[in-house]
């Protein structure tokens, strides 16, 4: 009897604890880091591209995702080039249930500034949802301008059959915000910022 008990402890302390680590079991996120190879992307102010800035956050954003028991597909992985109808068909034949889309905002100004979303109207219903989670929790990291969430008809958001979003992190073209997205500590709170909003748009 004490031998079935103690079983039964140990059985419900592994399963207690395979949930606990696994709040994203089975969800299939595809993770797509703008531009890549040839296309760079904007130029920073501060010299860095968008497309190692966007690959650097999508990295950190799988390692933090599959960690929870994720099944993370990247669009890329490296420093090359891929088509946007690509990186569409990926996240559809792969059967994603979400789609996130990272980049860099740039303006001819150096004044524009801030974080903003976005999502496209006719696309998932569940899009705006994802891209407020997005957008809220990028805000609540970083004391920049909230531009808002924004619907767009970009080619990933509107080929793209799952609910899908598209974070502008920062401005690349403002000399303080590309300043912030050179450091390292920088990029993994974007990450961080993201991976919260997918817990919250899952929960
Ligand atoms: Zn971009």
């Amino acid at each position: 009897m004490k031998k079935i008990a103690l079983i039964m402890v140990i059985f419900t302390l592994v399963s207690f604890s395979g949930n606990a680590s696994s709040a994203l079991d089975g969800m299939v996120v595809c993770v797509d880091a703008g531009h890549g190879g040839s296309d760079s992307g904007a130029t920073g102010e501060c010299g860095i591209l968008e497309k190692d800035v966007n690959l650097d956050v999508a990295l950190m954003l799988r390692d933090r995702l599959e960690s929870e028991g994720a099944h993370v597909i990247m669009t890329r992985d490296g420093d090359y080039y891929i088509p946007l109808e690509d990186r569409c068909q990926i996240a559809n034949d792969q059967g994603a249930d979400i789609f996130i889309s990272i980049h860099c905002n740039s303006y001819s100004s150096p004044d524009a500034n801030g974080i903003e979303t976005y999502w496209y109207t006719y696309g998932s219903s569940d899009s705006k949802a994802l891209a407020v989670e997005i957008q809220e929790n990028l805000v609540r990291t970083f004391d920049l301008r909230d531009r808002g969430v924004k619907q767009a008809n970009y080619y990933v958001l509107k080929n793209t059959v799952m609910p899908a979003a598209l974070a502008e992190l920062m401005f690349i073209s403002n000399p303080d915000e590309c300043e912030m997205l050179s450091r390292a500590d920088v990029r993994s709170y974007c990450a961080e910022a993201l991976f919260d909003a997918v817990l919250n748009y899952a929960g």
